[in-house]
């Protein structure tokens, strides 16, 4: 098979890179295509081109901005299954589920339509201050110019989306550094914004490795801001090298769901499973820890147990599987040494716990201590442990024994009780009945303590994306 050798995206040109290296499949280890790995000034020429379009972009009118995500929107849905291929070729993701990040991608960029044309300030009454009388104010929004954009591997499409669609819809431009073992969908999708019209400059793609092509991002004075998605040490070091410049940060967790006595369980295993496993567990809201009630615990771990023995282990391309492989090699020894310090501190394995090619088979603890790997760091790997506890009190204070805060869920019939989770989870989000994992593109979503700082979804990334300014008007 000839292998499709890949350019840098800058200054809305297709630049051939001085050096390149191969991508491989995940799944089956077989080359899919040469990337470019950018040098400074490759990156330095992307930037430029991110700096000059700056002042177009801030022009461009709303109705422009919008319609070209419009379009976006409407190219992505026409070449549909050739988006979801490319995500599961290049991430391992089971192609039912590539399918449905291509769909909520579709929906990313419909936000992002939509949003544009509500970017507003607000009037302020000046007079409510002694002074302030015969004067008003209103405030608008403005671009901050050059976004920065690192993204993770879990989803190559749908994470890019919530910085490209939020920065357009803003009048920003970007430099995009997509993760090494995920650009072919980054590079799929400025062939689309090129196709819906995106102003020469607007969309700067480079790929290379973090330290060094992320390094560069971060550190350059020309880039007003930093939108990272990815792991806490990462995004900890960006914070310490961006200075002054605006940092969101949307990283890892270690979620957890609490199952109250009197659930329905029949009603919420499929979901639950679902939440463990979706993308081997490689997904930042990953259901990674149950805590059950004493009086339902024996009943959930059966079912649990006897549902995960169902998943279908295989091709990321096959529409039957369910679970295929994790993103590398490294990860799969990672997971398997943190369930063997597990096992070896009296943790149960109920099921799993075995590799079959590169595939970590659905894994299900109990009995684990706090302290262990498996609890208290995030394992992205399709790993899930469930505990015992006595009362809602108990689960909450394990949820929130946790370095991590990003979503929590609680199943249970007490409207009181759910109420007091409200109040008492340190989380971002707290779903009532339902897994940590729910997400909907447009929802306010981020977290708390090291799950990061600041939001996305739309409307709430764009607040991140411009900076207010205030007009006071004085009629004296
Ligand atoms: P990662 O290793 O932190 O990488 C994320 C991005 O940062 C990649 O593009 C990576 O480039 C780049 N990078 C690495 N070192 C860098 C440096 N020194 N300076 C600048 N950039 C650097 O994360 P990942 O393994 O791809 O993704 C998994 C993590 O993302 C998990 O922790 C997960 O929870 C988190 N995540 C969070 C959310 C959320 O919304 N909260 C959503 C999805 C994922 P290379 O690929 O070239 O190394």
């Amino acid at each position: 098979m000839k292998i499709e050798r890949k350019k840098l995206f800058i200054n809305g040109q297709w630049v051939e890179a001085q050096q390149h290296q191969t991508l491989t499949s995940p799944y089956t280890n077989e080359a899919i295509a040469e990337i470019p790995m950018a040098n400074a000034d490759e990156v330095n020429q992307a930037i430029e081109a991110a700096h000059k379009a700056r002042k177009v972009m801030a022009k461009l009118p709303i109705h422009k901005r919008s319609a070209i995500l419009a379009k976006l929107a409407q190219l992505l849905e026409n070449r549909f299954e050739e988006a979801a291929k490319i995500i599961a070729l290049e991430a391992a993701k089971p192609i039912e589920t590539a399918k449905a990040e291509v769909n909520r991608s579709i929906q990313t960029y419909k936000f992002a339509s939509f949003e544009a044309n509500r970017i507003g300030g607000e009037t302020l009454p000046l007079d409510a201050a002694p002074g302030g009388e015969n004067r008003f104010a209103y405030t608008i929004r403005e671009p901050l110019g050059v976004i920065g954009a690192i993204t993770p591997f879990n989803f190559p499409m749908n994470l890019v989306a919530h910085k490209i669609g939020p920065a357009i819809a803003s009048g920003n431009t970007i430099v995009l550094k997509p993760a090494s073992q995920t650009p072919l969908s980054s590079f799929f999708i400025a062939e689309l914004l090129q196709e819906a019209g995106l102003p020469d400059g607007a969309l700067n793609i480079v790929t290379g490795s973090g330290s060094t092509v992320g390094d560069l991002i971060v550190t350059d004075d020309r880039v007003k801001m930093i939108t990272f998605t990815g792991s806490p040490a990462v995004g900890m070091g960006i914070r310490n090298k961006a200075g002054l410049k605006r940092v969101t940060l949307e990283l890892g967790s270690n979620s957890a769901v609490i199952i109250d006595q009197g659930v329905n369980l029949d009603k919420i295993m499929d979901r639950c499973v679902t939440g463990a496993f979706s993308f081997q567990g490689q997904v930042c809201i990953s259901l990674q820890r149950v805590y059950v009630h004493e009086k339902e615990y024996e009943r959930f771990v059966q079912m649990f147990v006897e549902k995960t023995k169902t998943l279908k282990i295989g091709d990321p391309l096959d529409p039957e599987t369910d679970i295929s492989a994790l993103i590398s090699k490294k990860d799969v020894e990672r997971a398997l040494s943190w369930i063997a310090e597990a096992e070896e501190s009296g943790a149960k394995v109920l099921t799993g716990g075995i590799v079959e090619g590169n595939v970590l088979l659905p894994t299900v603890l109990t009995d684990v201590d706090a302290s262990l790997k498996v609890s208290c760091q995030e394992v992205f790997a399709p790993i899930v442990i469930i505990n015992k506890v006595s009362s809602i009190d108990e689960a909450i204070s394990h949820v929130n024994d946790s370095r991590f805060g990003l979503q929590a869920g609680i199943y249970t019939e007490k409207l009181n009780l759910a109420l007091e989770a409200v109040e008492t989870l340190e989380v971002g989000g707290v779903m009532i009945n339902d897994i940590p994992t729910f997400r909907v593109d447009h929802m306010p979503y981020g977290g708390v303590k090291e799950s990061g700082t600041g939001r996305e979804g739309i409307k709430y990334a764009i607040e991140e994306m411009t900076e207010m300014k205030l007009v006071v008007i004085n009629r004296n």
